[in-house]
């Protein structure tokens, strides 16, 4: 049967469109008056979106190489840095700045839990000397499907003078983030989660004292260099060949974003998790994060006993046409992960949840068709 394909996964996350049309033109001069004038548009909409009045730094990259960016532009080797991690992504800040020579230490959670912000402003307050540099955090782990409080982690730092380094790269547009306001120093996001353009680029914002650190750091950098970008960003160019459909395609996304409104966004995303989770619930499957800490973006499910979640995702897939993403590391064999991310709306987690009952069904898991569906029904006929 001819299938629809529905791409529910946490990023890459469907395109609109408008955004798609946008791209589909010619290539115009990356040093012409055209490209300037969309440019400066670009990046003083994604200041909005970022809720900065700093210059937004655009890279082409993935959200990884932004993340890169930030260790190598704020701290030189020997630098002691404090990493919080709740899963996969927060673990990658302490790899790459660990590879640049940082000395890392690591404040772990448990998968499945946010970090608390007592215990953060516990171990800051312990830092007699102020030896701690920088602290990284994660917005949205999107590998456990849990969202970290920004605003009290910020809060947590009390007068440490360390720099708030904050991974936006799944919730940037999607779950408030106010950088400026929070006190953030350092903000990365992508391109392909919340502002629903293909993979490729990465983007960076800086606080004052970012920039201070980064005029003494002296870790190495030249396609990273911040510096460069912001020079260029000045004349409305970027220091090197930039992906010029994919900033068309930017320019578009960000004016979807400004119409829709940031704050009905970020309420359309919290629909979608409760809706899911509501679904979810009703047919009897055990989420990862607790309801208080539960991602608007992300919902991590466990497969029930004796089922793999691949045999899941593998009938979503080939049945229904429905991507869900798997686990990472040793939650691959307990869960999947349904992404409702960028340009999904609430009939697409109906959708998602009358597939996923029949794939259960198929599996001879005890489920009763429609009553994952009616949970989440009920939620959004609340709603309208
Ligand atoms: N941080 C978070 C929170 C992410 O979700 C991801 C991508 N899933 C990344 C970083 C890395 O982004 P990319 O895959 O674009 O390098």
């Amino acid at each position: 049967m001819l299938k629809k394909p529905y791409l529910m996964i946490p990023g890459p996350t469907p395109v609109p469109d408008r955004v798609l049309q946008a791209m589909h033109r010619p290539v115009i001069n990356h040093r012409g008056p055209e490209y300037e004038a969309m440019f400066r548009d670009v990046c003083c909409k994604l200041q909005q979106v970022f809720k900065t009045k700093n210059e937004v730094l655009t890279f082409p990259a993935a959200g990884t190489g932004a993340m890169e960016a930030a260790v190598v532009n704020i701290l030189s080797p020997g630098d002691k840095v404090l990493v919080v991690s709740i899963g996969v992504f927060g673990d990658r800040f302490a790899e790459i700045a660990g590879r640049y020579g940082a000395k890392v230490e690591k404040l772990d959670f448990p998968w499945g839990e946010a970090a608390a912000p007592a215990v953060l402003a516990d171990r800051l307050n312990k830092d007699k000397h102020k030896e701690i540099k920088a602290v990284f955090i994660t917005h949205n782990e999107t590998s456990t499907g849990v969202t970290n409080d920004i605003k009290e982690l910020m809060a947590a730092c009390g007068d440490h003078p360390a720099l708030r380094v904050v991974d936006a790269v799944s919730s940037l547009g999607a779950i408030n983030l106010e950088t400026d306001a929070w006190g953030v120093d350092l903000v990365v996001t992508g391109a392909q989660k919340a502002l629903m353009l293909p993979p490729g680029l990465a983007f960076m914002a800086m606080s004052e004292r970012a920039w201070a650190a980064n005029k003494a750091s002296t870790m190495p950098r030249f396609y990273w260099d911040a510096q460069s970008v912001r020079k260029s960003l000045a004349k409305g160019q970027n220091p090197y060949t930039p992906p010029v459909s994919l900033i068309f395609g930017l320019q578009e996304s960000l004016n979807l974003l400004l119409e829709e409104g940031l704050e009905n966004i970020f309420a359309r995303h919290r629909l979608l998790a409760v809706m899911v989770r509501a679904g979810l619930k009703a047919l009897g499957l055990e989420l990862l994060a607790a309801d208080s800490v539960a991602s608007s973006v992300v919902t991590a499910v466990k497969a029930p006993p004796g089922i793999d979640p691949k045999q899941i995702r593998k009938i979503m897939r080939e049945r229904y046409g429905i991507t869900l993403a798997g686990g990472h590391k040793h939650l691959e064999k307990e869960i999947f992960r349904i992404g409702h991310l960028g340009y999904v709306v609430p009939t697409d987690i109906l959708v998602t949840l009358a597939a996923l009952e029949m794939t259960l069904a198929e599996l001879k898991f005890d489920v009763v068709l429609g009553s994952g569906v009616s949970a989440a029904q009920k939620i959004l006929l609340a709603e309208v």
